[in-house]
């Protein structure tokens, strides 16, 4: 499999070197050049699959011959055996056609860890069979630098750097990204914003001369494998419900777009799903445009869904790529555009095009709040705030004229919410309790550098402490 960059401009690669290269070098997002076809019969195939073993199935066609059979299986089953739960991602019923898929079953809670778990041990293959280390590094607002950090803890050719705003991220998240035991890994609270944290990651890219020097990697959605794993719980769902003359629709809490788009690319792939709900709270760009055909940034507003708090939605250039016909120059027009107005818009065409496949709503705090509530008395179910909108979106689409007889909404759970205690709290009373393995996290003892929001302080801690061997 070859992969292709948004902008067209940089070179084509095979799939180790898209993990490992994670942005394209003119600036573009990878793609496989085609999407691997799965019939229905192989789908039906799939049933009797326990979700290593689909895992492997589904993902196996876009690493080419970069990794052995059997490497990549033992790989995928050592990932999933880890998680909390037998099925990994199991679904819980609502109504007669909505459902729940739980993907906070990992190490950190979150749905980032069904890929970052892969990727973490992704890197380090390739890495130690090219006798190469990489520097990672990252900024968050909180779920993926925890996902990054536990997967990536003891890997031999790893050494991460996570920056997270100082005093501005939960206790919780913060200390699941301090109290991991591992000498390779760094968490940085810099004494900023988390636009500040993207700043200074993106500062360090573009200085080249340290970015090649010690060999920098990037861990965020941008890297096509963190997409990639997530294409597997959707063929999962529809596995789990049976897909027999049942047509799915996902309804999505969406933020920088990546999880959804790798719904889109399971569509693409032969799963059949009628609709996708891009559900995003009072930060609504997504749902602006899929109901105007016109993109504009806003100032982002915080609010009880911090994971989605998001201006720009970075994996949105993907769709918009395939949009255009995968015409990089054009996408790299519109994107100019976008980076120097603040703003563009597509044809009626295209947009018709986009909505034949997606629908989207912003749901307010106010309504996350009363959904949390509603589930709790109703259902017996404790939402993140995060889930709540994308259950709030399934709601809204059974009740709308779209709905039909033979349609099945899965909904995602993207958190566990103790992750999120204090609105679930507001919103129903109770206090969810941490699961067992990380009942201790408030008591152990944190590790963290405190860094000024300077480039120097920060190149000269990483050239400290990265153990990329500098030539
Ligand atoms: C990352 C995250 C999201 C947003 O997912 P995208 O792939 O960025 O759209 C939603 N909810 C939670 C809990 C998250 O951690």
């Amino acid at each position: 499999m070859r992969y292709l960059s948004t902008r067209g401009i940089a070179p084509e690669l095979n799939f180790d070197d898209v993990l490992i290269t994670g942005l394209a070098r003119d600036g573009g997002l990878y793609l496989p050049m085609d999407w691997p076809q799965f019939s229905s019969e192989d789908l039906r195939a799939f049933g009797s699959l326990s979700y290593p073993e689909l895992a492997a199935e589904v993902m196996r066609p876009f690493l080419g011959d970069t990794i052995t059979r059997d490497v990549f299986d033992n790989l995928v089953e050592a990932t999933y055996s880890e998680f909390t739960h037998p099925l990994v991602a199991p679904l819980k019923q609502f109504e007669s056609n909505i459902w729940l898929m739980e993907l906070f079953h990992g190490p950190t809670l979150a749905f980032k860890d069904y890929a970052m778990q892969i990727l973490g041990r992704l890197f380090d293959q390739a890495l130690l069979a090219r006798g190469k280390r990489t520097t990672i590094i990252g900024a968050t607002s909180g779920d993926t630098g925890s996902a990054a950090i536990e997967a990536c803890k003891d890997r031999e050719a790893i050494d991460v750097f996570i920056f997270f705003p100082k005093d501005r991220v939960s206790p919780i998240q913060q200390r699941q990204m301090t109290t991991v035991e591992a000498d390779n890994i760094h968490a940085i609270a810099l004494e900023g914003t988390f636009d500040d944290c993207q700043d200074m990651v993106k500062a360090l890219f573009n200085n080249l001369q340290f970015r090649d020097k010690y060999a920098l990697s990037a861990i965020n959605s941008i890297n096509w494998a963190r997409l990639m794993p997530q294409i597997v719980y959707y063929f999962w769902a529809g596995v789990s419900l049976g897909l027999n003359e049942r047509r799915l629709v996902f309804s999505v809490p969406s933020g920088n777009f990546g999880n959804v788009f790798s719904a889109y690319a399971a569509k693409k792939m032969g799963l059949p799903i009628e609709k996708l709900i891009v559900a995003t709270n009072s930060n609504d760009i997504l749902t602006r445009f899929f109901n105007t055909g016109t993109m504009e940034i806003r100032g982002v507003q915080p609010s009880i869904s911090p994971s989605m708090d998001i201006q720009v939605s970075s994996n949105f250039e993907r769709l918009l790529f395939d949009l255009n016909s995968r015409d990089g120059a054009s996408t790299n027009k519109i994107l100019e555009m976008f980076r120097s107005e603040g703003k563009f818009s597509v044809s009626e065409e295209t947009l018709m095009e986009a909505r034949r496949i997606f629908d989207a709503v912003s749901v307010s705090d106010v309504d996350t709040l009363e959904r949390i509530s509603t589930t709790f008395k109703e259902k017996g179910e404790i939402l993140d705030p995060h889930t709540a909108i994308g259950v709030e979106g399934a709601y809204r689409f059974a009740s709308s004229a779209s709905m039909e007889s033979d349609l099945s909404i899965v909904s995602l759970a993207c958190a566990h919410p103790a992750k999120f205690p204090d609105a679930v709290q507001k919103a129903t009373g109770a206090n969810p309790k941490l699961p067992v393995h990380l009942k201790d996290l408030l008591t152990r003892k944190e590790r963290l550098t405190v860094l000024p929001n300077s480039i120097q302080h920060v190149s000269s801690y990483i050239a400290a402490n990265s153990r990329v061997e500098v030539t």
